[in-house]
Parts: structure tokens; sequence; C-alpha cells
């Protein structure tokens, strides 16, 4: 008998229970980056600059529980909302799974260690620019969020 395929091939993201929903955030911290918006031609830019509640080294909200009434502008997921921005990285769980894709090597879900997602160049770790010191924004434009990074590809999946 073939083995049970994980959660994440099994079930789109609206019928996970919410531990699935929370366990298939990679931490990689990009959707915490700073976004511009041309208003004219409605295209979009990444920065490198942090949210104020990101941890610059270990990619995690600093108040995830309150991080709503702390930042309005976070966005919660949910599966609609997947669905229809157009801001999720590339390597984004969410969005690859809503894609009908499989997760990648690094996944913690896949590698069995959260340390994977850093050890891949996904992650945000040692590449951002805290909110307060940025200044202005559009000087932080940065292509890299929107892109798989090559250590990300080219490993072999683990286990
Ligand atoms: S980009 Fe996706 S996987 Fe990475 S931290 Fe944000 S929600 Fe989680
Ligand atoms: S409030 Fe937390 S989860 Fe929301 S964007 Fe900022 S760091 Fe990310």
């Amino acid at each position: 008998m073939s083995p049970t395929p994980p959660f994440w091939r099994e079930k789109p993201l609206s019928a996970m229970s919410r531990a699935e929903w929370e366990s298939l955030c990679d931490g990689c911290g990009r959707c915490c980056l700073h976004k511009l918006r041309d208003e004219d031609t409605d295209r979009l830019a990444y920065t490198n600059v942090a949210c104020r509640l990101l941890d610059g080294d270990t990619c995690q909200c600093k108040d995830y529980a309150n991080r709503k009434a702390r930042v309005p502008d976070c966005v919660k997921l949910t599966p609609k909302r997947v669905a229809a921005i157009d801001w999720l990285p590339p390597t984004c769980a969410y969005r690859l799974v809503a894609e009908g894709k499989d997760l990648p090597w690094w996944h913690p879900l896949v590698s069995g260690r959260a340390e994977t997602v850093h050890e891949a160049g996904v992650s945000v770790r040692g590449l951002t620019v805290p909110e307060r010191e940025a200044e202005d924004f559009e000087d932080h434009v940065v292509t890299w969020p929107g892109r798989w990074p090559p250590g990300a590809r080219n490993r072999r999946r683990a286990g």
C-alpha cells in the first residue's frame, strides 16, 4: 500500500484545519517586506524594508497574535486572499499550494527543520532594512523577493 500523501497535496487551502494552515507558512518573512504600487500602472515593486514588527534575524513577527492591532495594514491571509493578491512571493507555500504545486525540499514540513528556509536563501534573514532607518522606500526597491534563489532550486530534496 502506498503511504498517505501529506495534507498539502490532498487538500485545497479552504479545507485545511487551522493547524495545517499555520504550519504551511515557511517562516521566510518575504511577505512582511514593504511593497510599492505605481499609481498609474498598478505595477508592484518589492523593497527590502521590513515591517516594524519583523525580526530581521529570525524572520518571525514579533507580535503575531496582535499583529492586526499593531500594524493595521498587515494582511491576514485566507484562501480567498491568496487567490486574489498579486504580491505573494513565488516561493510562498500558500501560493504554491493554490497553484497546485508541491512544497520544495527546504520547506520545514518537508525537511523537518525550520533552518532549511534560511539555508536555501529563501528567507529574508540578513537582507532587510528596518523601517525606522529606511527613509525613502523608493531607494530600497529590490527584485529578489519576486524570484527563487538559486540555492532553493538546485539542491536535492532532503529526506
Ligand atoms: S511569504 Fe508565505 S510562506 Fe513566507 S512568511 Fe509569508 S506567508 Fe509565510
Ligand atoms: S505585522 Fe507581523 S505578520 Fe504583519 S507584516 Fe508585520 S511582521 Fe509581518
